[in-house]
């Protein structure tokens, strides 16, 4: 990566060198796709509409159906604004969703009557793709700490209209231990690093990255104490850093690795075997996804 590039951007420089670090001359490519303005996308609510519905209405939109989702679509011409004032949005059935943020649920593969928890789930984009993937038949308990998140939680697992979800507004540290589950996705709070674009401010610093690295430790091994024997975790990120995904998911005893299926047309970086790491560019955020079986 060139000096010139590092001095132009408003990237924090200790980030700039662990993405050095991490990826060589990779990370030129990371660091360019942070100067991208991403497409608005969406995701179908099969709970509520069909394609051939969303297709009418947003026609003027053109969109674009992505290559490893059918209920994923890419809008060039809009703006989140125009999208937010269509009859679709407001009766909730499209979700304005990142395309990278709709993989972990795909990979958790959730089936009606499964009991499942998102453990840290605001503001319910993979709540309520859970619950549209299982048909509406998933058993879902979504937590959230924050009161301000947890609301919108509320308003759009009630907005999106997904049954059998019941809320709850705690630390997910504290869970009962005595819950259990078959499935459970972990959206970790990360330091963001695969999501800098023009439209998010960086809110990235070694400060944040260190105080989320523990975290997402103290939250894996949680689910993993929650989940039944056979049971799956989905762990995810909307980080690049290995602290955060290769290295958290190390941290984890006992568990087994299930080896992920690079989904097509997916733009990926180098991963630990297993795992997937999707690069930023102009369409996707950076995302890590890795599925673990509890023996
Ligand atoms: N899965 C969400 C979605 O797709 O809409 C995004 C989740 S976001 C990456 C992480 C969330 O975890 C934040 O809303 C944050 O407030 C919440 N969180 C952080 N620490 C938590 C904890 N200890 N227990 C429960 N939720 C927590």
């Amino acid at each position: 990566m060139s000096d010139i590039l590092l001095e132009k951007s408003n990237i924090p420089e200790a980030l700039v060198r662990k993405l050095q670090l991490q990826y060589g001359e990779g990370a030129g490519g990371i660091l360019a796709a942070f100067e991208k303005e991403r497409p608005v996308t969406l995701r179908v609510n099969r709970l509520k509409a069909d394609e051939e519905r969303v297709m009418s209405e947003l026609a003027r939109f053109s969109p674009k159906k992505a290559s490893f989702y059918e209920d994923a679509f890419i809008l060039e011409n809009a703006k989140e604004r125009d999208v937010e004032e269509t009859a679709l949005y407001q009766e909730g059935c499209i979700y304005l969703q990142s395309l990278s943020s709709m993989l972990p649920p795909l990979f958790l593969e959730p089936k009606s009557g499964e009991s499942i928890l998102d453990m840290t789930a605001a503001p319910g984009g993979k709540t309520t793709e859970i619950s549209a993937l299982s048909g509406g038949g998933a058993l879902i308990t979504a937590c959230e700490r924050d009161k301000f998140r947890f609301e919108r939680l509320k308003y759009n697992v009630e907005k999106q209209g997904a049954p059998r979800v019941t809320l709850l507004n705690e630390d997910a540290r504290n869970l009962s231990p005595y819950f259990r589950f078959d499935k459970i996705l972990l959206d970790a709070p990360c330091s963001g690093s695969g999501t800098i674009s023009p439209d998010h401010p960086v809110k990235w610093s070694e400060k944040l990255l260190s105080k989320c690295v523990s975290l997402q430790r103290a939250l894996l091994s949680k689910a993993f104490s929650l989940l039944k024997s056979g049971g799956t975790l989905v762990y995810s990120t909307c980080s690049v850093l290995r602290e955060e995904n290769e290295d958290a998911v190390r941290s984890l005893k006992g568990a087994k690795l299930v080896p992920l299926e690079p989904p097509e047309g997916v733009p990926l970086l180098p991963s630990q075997e297993g795992t997937l790491c999707v690069a930023p560019d102009g369409l996707f955020e950076g995302f890590f996804v890795a599925k673990l079986v509890k023996p």
